[in-house]
Formats: C-alpha cells, structure tokens, sequence
C-alpha cells in the first residue's frame, strides 16, 4: 500500500519574516498521521525551515541541486550532498519552470536525478505537458519521452526510491486544473509505463498531481486510484490552506 504525499513547493517566495510566520503556522496543524508531508522552501531559507520544524512530522526538500553529488568548483550551485547535510530529504528534479525557463535537458535532469540519489536524497520528478503538446495529442508522448529519460540512463530501479509528479504545465499557477480524470488518465500511462519493466516498482512509486490543487479540489483529485498525493505550490504558502489539502490526502 502506498502512502500518500503532500509537497508545498514555495518557489522564489519568502522573506526570513514571512517563512517564520508560515513555520509557526505549519507548526499548529493538525496533519494526518497516514500522509507524508514535506515542504520545499528555497535554498536561502532551508536551514531556517529545518530548524524551525524541528520535532514536527513535516520533512523538507529543496527545488534544485547541481549535476554533481560532491561538492566542488561550481559557482553558484548548491550539491546534493550539501542539502543532506542542511537536513533535506527530498529534492525536485525537473520543475516545468526550470526546464521550460532555465533550460533544462532531460540529459541535464538524468544527472541531478542520479546525483541526489547517489547522497540518499529522494529525487521527486516533475514532468508534465504544455497546453500546446496536449491540444496536439502529444502529452502521453512527451510524459513518456520525460520519464524513459531517466528509465534509461538510470534503470527502472532508480524509481524504487524516487517519487513522480505529473504536472500538467497549462494547469501551473494558472488557476486551471486538469480534471480527476484528465489527471488519472496520465497518471495510469506513467505507471504502466514503469509496470513494462518493472511491476513491483510500477506499485509501489507515488505520483503526485499538481497544478492549481486547493483544498476545494483535492478530495477529488486524490480520490483517483493512480493519484497518491500533490505538489502544490501557491497554495502551500497559506498555512491552513495546505493543511486543509494534508487532510484531504489522508484516509
Ligand atoms: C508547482 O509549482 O509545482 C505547482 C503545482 O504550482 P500551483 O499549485 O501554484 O499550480
């Protein structure tokens, strides 16, 4: 049985004033004991949020890393191996804001991916389709190209420890949100996709929705068979509004 995720990815917000403030906030939820929680502040404040939950059951990742596992002569990066040791669990590999605006390659990406797992980060896999590939008919093709990138570089095994989220890029901070079924639809390809090579892990890996999730929609969202949880980034920044969909992802 797979258990569900919640993931607040703050993006480039915070200042140190606002993230204790949504820290305090997040220290007073009540959040369901079946629903992994994790949130992603940006570098500059990941040390603040690992100490300000410090004792609570929320974990904290980060929303890049370098190409590389060690540290060394890369100029304003930060390593895997660095974000370990600041107390991240998890690490974003591939958001559709850095693939479509910073450049990311799918080659680029297979090695971030490797090297978080080379330091026991978990990589969480963003990929997703723009409006354009879906009103052409291409988004299982492109979610598939994103996914059989890693599948074979790194082995199917590489999603044994590893989490997916399907984020449809027209559905991003745009208020639209794909339907239950829309999300399902993808959500059932990626996991047949891995189920091809590898069943037991096609099973057990979680694929998260996101896109425009609020706890109005959630419920829905999370009801569907192959959705285990979300990504949500507007949203996790008001502290009640993300416990709201916490509880909507538990049983
Ligand atoms: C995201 O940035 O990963 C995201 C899903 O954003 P939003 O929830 O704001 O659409």
């Amino acid at each position: 049985m797979r258990r569900t995720m919640v993931a607040g990815n703050w993006k480039m917000h915070g200042t140190r004033a606002s993230v204790a403030e949504l820290i305090n906030g997040l220290r007073h939820l009540a959040l369901p004991g079946d629903v992994d929680v994790a949130v992603f502040p940006p570098f500059l404040h990941v040390g603040q949020v690992v100490d300000g939950l410090k004792g609570q059951s929320i974990q904290v990742g980060a929303q890049n890393c370098a190409v590389e596992p060690a540290q060394g002569a890369l100029t304003g990066e930060i390593a895997p191996s660095q974000l370990v040791d600041a107390g991240c669990a998890y690490v974003l590999v591939g958001h559709s804001e850095r693939r479509q605006l910073m450049g990311e390659s799918d080659q680029m990406l297979n090695r971030k991916f490797a090297a978080a797992q080379a330091c026991g980060l978990i990589p969480v896999l963003c990929i997703g389709e723009t409006l354009e590939q879906r009103e052409s008919g291409k988004t299982l093709e492109v979610v598939s190209r994103q996914l059989g990138s890693i599948i074979e570089e790194l082995g199917v095994g590489a999603f044994a420890k590893a989490v997916i989220a399907y984020e449809p890029v027209w559905a991003i901070g745009t208020g639209l949100t794909a339907t239950p079924q829309q999300a399902q639809d993808v959500h059932a390809a990626i996991r047949a996709q891995l189920a091809a090579e590898n069943s037991e892990v096609a099973q057990g890996v979680r694929l998260l929705y996101g896109g425009s999730v609020k706890a109005a929609n959630a419920v829905e969202l999370f009801g569907m068979p192959d959705i285990d949880g979300g990504l949500i980034g507007g949203a996790s920044l008001n502290a009640d509004e993300f416990g709201a969909i916490c509880r909507a992802a538990g049983n």
